[in-house]
C-alpha cells in the first residue's frame, strides 16, 4: 500500500465527462489499496475567464479580491470530484486550501506556502476516503484567501505530497511526459523517460508551462518522487523527475530540451551617463515598485554615456515604462525605448558543462536563418537568447533539428 498524491490539470477536470473519467482512474488506484489524495485545477479556461471578469469592472483589480474571486474555480472541480468519487461507491471528502489549512504567506496573486495541516487529511486516509483538496490556494495568517500564481496547482500537489511524506507525486496533464520541447511547437518533440531535477528546474523557469517552478523547487527541497503523467491515457511511464545524474546518459545528452517565454518585454535606456553607480539608479526604483527584473545588460560605454537593457514580464511592461519615462530626467538619460514582441529561447541541459561550442552552434544556426540575437545570457546548463518573438517557433524548430533532439538519447 503506497500512499500517493495525484494533480489532475485543468484539461483533464474540463468537463463532467473528464471528471467521470479522472474519479474512474482514482478508483483504480484504490481497489490496488492505496491511499490517494487528489489535488485539481480548475476546468481549463475558467481562471482565465474570472480574471477577465474582474478586469471589466476594475481594470487594476484589487489583489486580496482579485484572489478570492479566481479561488473558486478550483472549489467547483473539488466538490463534483467528491461527487464523482461517492458516485462510484468510494468515501471522499473535499477540501479548499483554507479548509486543509494550506498556510502562506499574504503576497497576493503570488503567495508562498508556509506550512500544512496534515492532521485531518491523514485521519481521513485512514479511514479510507479519497481526500480532494482544491490547488492554487491558501490562506494567510489574517485568513485572508491567497493564491500561488499561475499553473500553483502544480505546487499543491507537490507541497501536500511533502508534508504527507507521500511515495509519489503525480502530475497527470494532457501531454503524457516532459518532452525535448513543447510538442505543440515541435511535433516531433520526444518525450524523456527521466530529466533531472536540475534540468527540470531550469525548463519550468525558462518558461515550459508542464510544471510550475516552485512545484521542482518543492520536490527538491524535500526529495519528492514526482512523475509527470496523461490523464487521457491509461498506459505509459510518464517522465520521472531524478536527483541524480546518470554518468552513461550524460555523455550522450548535451542539451536536454529547448524552452521558451512568450512573457517577457524589453525596455532600453539610451545615452546614460556611464558613471559607478548606473545599474542601481535605474534597477533601484524598479525593485522598490516590486516589478521583476529577468534578464540585464549594460553595454561598454563610448563618450561617457552607456545603454542599459533589461526585461520584465509583460504584464508589467507598462508600469515600468511609466516609471522609467518619469525618472529619465532624473537619469540624464536620452531616450527610452521599449518592445513587447519579444521573445526568449533557451537551451537546457546538464551535458553543457563538459562540452564546449554549444553556444556557437546555437548562435550559427540562428544567424543562418537570419534570426538576430537580442540578448544573451548563460549559465552552467544552459544558454538564453531574446529573438523577435515572430521568429520564435522557427528557431525552436531549428534548434531542435540542428540538436537531434527527436533522436532517442
Ligand atoms: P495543466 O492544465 O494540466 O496543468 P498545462 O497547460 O499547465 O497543463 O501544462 C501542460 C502543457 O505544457 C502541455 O500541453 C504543453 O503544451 C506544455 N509544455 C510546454 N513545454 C513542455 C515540455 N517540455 N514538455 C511537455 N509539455 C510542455
Ligand atoms: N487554475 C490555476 C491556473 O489556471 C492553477 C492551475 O491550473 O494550476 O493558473
Ligand atoms: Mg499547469
Amino acid at each position: 500500500m503506497a500512499l500517493i498524491v495525484q494533480k489532475y490539470g485543468g484539461t483533464s477536470v474540463a468537463s463532467v465527462e473528464r471528471i467521470k473519467h479522472v474519479a474512474e482512474r482514482v478508483a483504480k488506484f484504490k481497489m490496488l489499496g492505496h491511499q490517494v489524495v487528489v489535488v485539481l485545477s480548475a476546468m481549463s479556461g475558467e481562471t482565465n475567464r474570472l480574471i477577465a471578469l474582474a478586469k471589466e469592472v476594475q481594470s487594476e483589480p484589487d489583489p486580496r479580491e482579485l484572489d478570492a474571486l479566481i479561488s473558486t474555480g478550483e472549489q467547483v472541480t473539488v466538490a463534483l470530484m467528491a461527487m464523482a468519487l461517492k458516485d462510484l461507491g468510494l468515501k471522499a471528502r473535499s477540501y479548499t486550501g483554507a479548509q486543509v489549512r494550506i498556510l502562506t504567506d499574504n503576497a497576493h496573486t503570488k503567495a508562498r506556502i508556509v506550512s500544512i495541516e496534515e492532521q485531518n487529511m491523514r485521519q481521513d486516509l485512514e479511514s479510507g476516503r479519497v481526500v480532494v483538496v482544491a490547488g492554487f490556494q491558501g490562506v494567510d495568517e489574517q485568513g485572508n484567501i491567497t493564491t500561488l500564481g499561475r499553473g500553483g496547482s502544480d505546487t499543491t500537489g507537490v507541497a501536500l505530497a511533502a508534508a504527507l511524506n507521500a511515495d509519489e507525486c503525480q502530475i497527470y496533464t494532457d501531454v503524457d511526459g516532459v518532452y525535448t520541447t513543447d510538442p505543440r511547437i515541435v511535433p516531433n518533440a520526444r518525450r524523456l523517460d527521466t530529466i533531472t531535477f536540475e534540468e527540470m528546474l531550469e525548463m519550468a523557469s525558462l518558461g515550459s508551462k508542464v510544471l510550475q517552478i516552485r512545484a521542482v523547487e518543492f520536490a527538491g527541497k524535500y526529495k519528492v518522487k514526482l512523475r509527470v503523467l496523461s490523464s487521457f491515457q491509461d498506459e505509459g511511464e510518464g517522465t520521472l523527475i531524478t536527483f541524480e545524474e546518470e554518468p552513461n546518459t550524460m555523455e550522450q545528452a548535451i542539451i536536454s530540451g529547448i524552452a521558451f517565454n512568450r512573457d517577457e518585454a524589453k525596455i532600453t535606456i539610451l545615452g546614460v551617463p556611464d558613471t559607478p553607480g548606473v545599474a542601481y539608479q535605474i534597477l533601484g526604483p524598479v525593485a522598490e515598485a516590486n516589478i521583476d527584473v529577468d534578464m540585464i545588460i549594460q553595454n561598454t560605454g563610448a563618450d561617457n554615456t552607456t545603454d542599459f537593457t533589461f526585461t520584465v514580464n509583460r504584464n508589467e511592461y507598462p508600469r515600468t515604462m511609466q516609471l522609467l519615462t518619469s525618472l529619465q530626467a532624473k537619469l540624464g538619460a536620452k531616450e527610452i525605448k521599449g518592445d513587447k514582441h519579444i521573445a526568449k529561447l533557451s537551451i537546457v541541459g546538464v551535458g553543457m558543462r563538459s562540452h564546449v561550442g554549444i553556444a556557437s552552434t546555437m548562435f550559427k544556426t540562428l544567424a543562418q536563418e537570419n534570426i538576430n540575437i537580442q540578448m544573451i545570457s548563460t549559465s552552467e546548463i544552459k544558454i538564453s537568447v531574446v529573438i523577435d518573438e515572430k521568429y520564435l517557433e522557427l528557431a525552436v524548430r531549428i534548434l531542435h533539428d540542428v540538436f537531434e533532439l527527436e533522436k532517442p538519447r
